[in-house]
């Protein structure tokens, strides 16, 4: 079945990810299935990539783990005391971070509706992908995201037919992950990588 290059997922944990705690997610809701994908974009400060507090801890990581210096930035204020995540975070370079188990509901959609569905935190998998509504996205990141999704598939099957993005479950209110995230490529990257696992 699997590649030496494909990515595995055992009890809610992707083996690709390098796991990093946020306290962030609750209960999903009893009996429901995860059966989306929720793609978004965000850096901190915006549009500033691979930034670090003190701790030296990128800033995004910080957020989703409540460890953000609100101070270390004036846009940091504006989102003071947020209390979000998302179960992967994708940087520039591939590296990919894993805050919360799948079979845990994330904090990364807010009010939300997909196919009339309220609530999309109780049934999708969020991941973010670090850049901003006006760059490109890197090739490595596709590379790791379409791994991750082809590995999300295998675990989650009813996943298969609902990938999305925040601005088109949160129309009005997100933009995210954008004009330069190339659903095409995406698309073609996924199945590519799904033809090669059988
Ligand atoms: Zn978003």
């Amino acid at each position: 079945m699997s590649t030496a290059s494909s990515m595995t997922i055992h009890a809610g944990r992707l083996s690709a990810a390098t796991w990093f705690a946020s306290p962030n997610f609750n209960k999903r809701p009893e009996n429901i299935a995860i059966d989306a994908i929720v793609i978004h974009n965000i850096s901190l400060p915006p549009s500033e990539f691979g930034a670090c507090g003190k701790d030296g801890v990128h800033y995004v990581k910080a957020l989703f783990t409540n460890k953000l210096d609100w101070e270390a930035h004036p846009y940091f204020q504006t989102i003071k005391g947020a209390e979000v995540s998302a179960h992967l975070f994708i940087e520039r370079d591939g590296a990919m971070t894993q805050f919360v188990n799948f079979n845990e509901r994330a904090w990364h959609a807010g009010r939300s509706s997909y196919l009339g569905r309220p609530e999309c935190n109780d049934y999708s998998i969020g991941i973010e992908l670090e850049g901003s509504d006006f760059v490109s996205f890197s090739t490595a990141q596709y590379e790791v995201l379409a791994k991750a999704i082809v590995a999300i598939y295998d675990a989650y099957p009813k996943t298969r037919r609902h990938l999305t993005g925040h601005s088109d479950i949160a129309p009005g209110r997100k933009t995210d992950p954008g004009d330069y995230f190339d659903w095409t490529k995406l698309r073609e990257l996924v199945t590519h990588h799904l033809a090669s696992q059988s």
